[in-house]
């Protein structure tokens, strides 16, 4: 399996260098150069296969012969028993014909886990090939941090170093990124926002001599290896659904990861009826899809945070192949972007409009459906699957769909506090989170501090084993 990037002039990678990769080296983002396809067959054997046994059937074609079946499953063992359920992914139906499929039974109560556990599985696999170690540096505004921390803690090859905007965070947020001992993880504090600690990566990655010298790699949502791990659950949600004319899917979606992860399980041969974009107030997708331009607006906050995102990196990969495969024109695309903040999505309006539909819950309409479904099946919804519930409704009214949920509602406990009057609780395995001792460093928002904090900090520049 080869992967070639969406603006057509990096370098040709197999899948182990496109997993330490991260963005190509054209500034573009890598897809198979064949889609692999799923004999119907296997397809039809899912519904007798664990979690991890579909995950091999699925991830394998994506790997090709760089990683063999026998470790891909060790890796996914390993990966997935980190989750409180042997279903890793349950579904909850709500009523005939609409059920949620729980992503938030990993550490770190968001769907992230899925992706991230197999990925620092897969990294440690790959630098123990090569006698290799790597340095992973990271911004979070919440979500990913943790799920980052919580993977690679056990680590033996890869160093990890998260930033986040110092009492930006909530609580819980931080503690899971504070709380891990291991010392190859560390937690940093900025004094400064989301979008500081985003540039300070930036800066770090553009530093040629500093990336090389502590090998430098990237595992935000970008990453081809994230995306393939979450096609997994939307074949493993219709197996145990057995619906064979294809469900639909709301999906809540920011950086267009969880929802192109459904759009490759089509590619693959399972047969998918809607893929549905549900957007908060953020709703730059459904704007497109509506007037055939993407267009910037300033990002509003929501309580949905993790979707509070206007570029939506891998909505590129999408570009890509609606376009029929045109890097010309992903490359001007992403030029208009950056020089006039949109683009027209010309030839690919169509299809956009054929693969998916898309729906953008104000944050009225959320707090309602977190009422509804409370008052309703007594199921709490988090609000970020609370935006995917009112585009369910809207788009198929409820028949012959699956809700992605992508966050326990205790991961926002003021927010769904406002809306019931009622605080979540964590899970009881997670209560002792409250009470562990924290670890984090604070540095001001200076480049050169930050540089050599990691220097100091990582395997891969000092030569410690
Ligand atoms: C990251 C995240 C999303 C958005 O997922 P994308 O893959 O970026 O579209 C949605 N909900 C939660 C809770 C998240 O953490």
């Amino acid at each position: 399996m080869k992967y070639i990037s969406t603006r057509g002039t990096a370098p040709t990678l197999g899948f182990e260098d496109v997993l330490l990769a991260g963005l190509a080296r054209d500034g573009g983002l890598y897809l198979p150069d064949v889609w692999p396809t799923l004999k119907a067959e296997t397809i039809a054997s899912f519904p007798n296969k664990s979690f991890v046994e579909i995950a091999v059937d699925v991830i394998h074609p994506f790997t090709g012969d760089e990683i063999s079946r026998a470790e891909l499953h060790r890796m996914a063992t390993e990966a997935y028993a980190t989750f409180d359920t042997p279903e890793v992914t349950p579904l909850v139906e709500l009523k005939p014909g609409l059920s949620i499929l729980e992503l938030f039974h990993g550490p770190t109560l968001a769907f992230k886990d899925v992706a991230m556990q197999l990925l620092a599985r897969l990294m440690d696999h790959v630098l123990e090939k090569r006698n290799a170690r790597a340095t992973i540096v990271g911004a979070t505004s919440g979500d990913t941090g943790g799920a980052a921390i919580e993977a690679f803690r056990s680590s033996k090859r890869v160093d990890v170093v998260i930033l986040f905007p110092e009492g930006r965070v909530s609580d819980v947020q931080r503690r899971m990124m504070t709380t891990p001992k291991e010392a190859n993880v560390h937690a940093v504090a900025i004094h400064g926002t989301f979008d500081d600690c985003q540039a300070l990566v930036k800066a770090m990655f553009n530093d040629h001599d500093f990336r090389d010298s502590v090998e430098l790699s990237g595992v935000n949502s970008i990453n081809w290896a994230r995306i393939v791990a979450q096609v997994t659950y939307y074949f493993w949600a219709a197996s145990r659904l057995g619906n064979t004319k294809g469900l639909s899917f709301a999906v809540p979606t920011g950086n267009f990861g969880d929802i192109f992860a459904g759009y490759a399980a089509k590619r693959l041969g399972l047969e998918i009826d809607k893929l549905i974009i549900a957007s908060n107030a953020n709703d730059i997708l459904p704007r497109a899809l509506e007037t055939g331009v993407y267009a910037m607006k300033d990002v509003v906050a929501t309580m949905s945070p993790s979707m509070d995102i206007q570029i939506s990196s891998n909505f590129e990969r999408y570009l890509f192949e609606a376009s029929g495969r045109d890097s010309a024109f992903v490359r001007d695309a992403m030029t208009s972007l950056a020089s006039r903040r949109e683009f027209d999505l010309g030839p690919a309006w169509s299809k956009l409009k054929s693969d998916f539909a898309a729906v953008s819950a104000t944050e009225g309409d959320v707090a309602d459906a977190i009422r509804n479904a409370k008052a309703t099946y007594g199921y709490g919804l988090d609000p970020h699957t609370a935006c995917a519930y009112v585009a369910a409704e809207r788009e198929t009214a409820g028949s012959n769909t699956v809700v992605l949920s992508t966050a326990h509602p205790a991961k926002f406990p003021d927010a769904i506090e406002s809306i019931t009057g009622e605080r979540p609780g964590l899970p009881a395995h997670l209560e002792h989170l409250l009470q562990d001792t924290e670890r984090f460093e604070t540095l001001p928002n200076d480049l050169a501090v930050l540089q050599d904090f990691v220097r100091s900090r990582c395997r891969a520049s000092t030569g410690v084993q």
